[in-house]
């Protein structure tokens, strides 16, 4: 293909565009993975996600994507046939589910309709009448990346708790962590499920598991057969930074890189603008006529909007023009809503003038498809913006 010259537009929901800063970091020479100088970075990456996951107990880290991390979750604490409850948020629920069974687990699947998070109330209920305690485990997509929903983890937990149930808390925040409030230890998660390449500014390649006291000790004593991704063989070596097998060194070069990063403007800052940014695109979308999938308020995503096109036109040939003529890339719509949506991406190394751009490609990119929407989305953005500056506070 031609060149193009300005820079792409990746506003996919992951993968997310890389900071420079990010790239050169990973840039550097390879290292040997048992030499004294790998230590620091092995320990450094493993402390660092847990200042990311807001936890002080265990995390693991695999050279693998999301959907490996999500395998692991799995075998390492649940056995053959085991029971575990499952909601319905969008695609990537759906898929964690399909996976379960096929590793022999018996999922049992709350149904939604793709249009908000998982509802405690119904997993408070399921759980009360699971009087034998059948049920394992209670699996959430925390920030369902088909849909632009977040679901309410702290809920989720209350609700496991009021029914008085022992079940794990198994959460996928892929998508979620470094973008969307996530709090490990003070939410009683036991098991936490991300990848690299959405938040965390980097390529794809690397799978976590945050790991609860409560989840390790079951794992030591059930799970399912399991060799790659168990998580005994890189707890002791984990402990002087070290990993079992060969981890993807220059992963973790960029992962440190990235943890500084976030870090330097804040945790708390980064939350506050994606949500901001969430704020300013639904402005857009809703200044067009268009409608948000989300239609929960309070639990829209600042990560990602997914947004539905009026009947008789198509999601991705809306897509494909943004592509051709703008050099944006926009998100799919994932099964029961492929061509019905587009996604929108504002995640990681983002900021108003980056809003600005995206918002931009769509508003033309609806003009040239001829697609019906009122003029103006983009200036509704900016008024948004402009009403809802914040100053960052301290980084900490
Ligand atoms: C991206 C994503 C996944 C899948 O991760 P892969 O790296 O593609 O395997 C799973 N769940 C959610 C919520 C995601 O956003």
């Amino acid at each position: 293909m031609a060149h193009r010259s300005g820079r792409h537009f990746l506003q996919i929901p992951g993968p997310s565009p890389v900071p420079d800063r990010v790239l050169r970091a990973m840039a550097a020479q390879t290292i040997d993975h048992r030499g004294p100088n790998f230590a620091d970075v092995g320990r450094k990456a493993l402390d660092g996600m847990k200042s990311i996951f807001k936890t002080q107990q265990n995390v693991f880290i695999f050279p693998s994507s999301g959907t490996g991390a999500w395998e692991a979750a799995l075998v390492n604490v649940l056995g053959h046939g085991d029971h575990v409850l499952m909601y319905e948020t969008g695609h990537f629920a759906t898929l964690w589910m399909k996976m379960a069974t096929r590793l022999g687990l018996k999922p049992e699947f709350i149904e939604g309709d793709w249009r908000g998070g998982a509802d405690p109330d119904q997993i408070e209920a399921r759980l009360r009448a699971d009087t034998a305690h059948e049920i394992k485990a209670v699996c959430v997509v925390h920030n369902e990346t088909s849909t632009g929903s977040v679901s309410p983890i702290a809920e989720v937990r209350r609700a496991i708790d009021a029914a008085g149930h022992p079940a794990l808390l198994m959460v996928d925040t892929i998508s979620g962590l470094a973008s969307v409030d996530f709090r490990f230890d003070e939410w009683g998660v036991d098991v936490a499920v991300s990848g690299s390449q959405k938040g965390l500014m980097l390529p794809p390649g690397l799978g976590f598991n945050a790991v609860s006291e409560k989840a390790y000790e079951v794992s030591l004593k059930g799970g399912m057969p399991r060799s790659y991704w168990d998580w005994k063989d890189m707890k002791g070596i984990n402990a002087t930074g070290y990993f079992p097998y060969t981890p993807a060194t220059n992963m973790l070069f960029g992962l440190n890189e990235a943890i500084a990063m976030i870090h330097d403007e804040g945790l708390e800052n980064v939350f506050a603008r994606h949500q901001r940014h969430g704020a300013a695109t639904r402005a857009a979308v809703r200044h067009w006529g268009l409608e948000v999938l989300c239609a929960k308020q309070g639990q829209e995503s600042g990560v990602l909007t997914a947004v539905m096109m009026p009947e008789g036109h198509s999601a991705d040939a809306l897509r494909a023009t943004a592509l051709r003529h703008y050099d944006i890339s926009l998100g799919n719509g994932l099964s029961k809503v492929a061509d019905k949506v587009f996604r929108i991406g504002h995640l990681g190394d983002f900021n108003d003038l980056t809003l600005i751009g995206t918002l931009s490609g769509v508003e033309l990119a609806l003009r040239k498809m001829g697609v019906p929407h009122r003029a103006g989305g983009v200036d509704a953005a900016m008024t948004k913006l402009e009403t809802t500056m914040f100053e960052p506070i301290a980084a900490e």
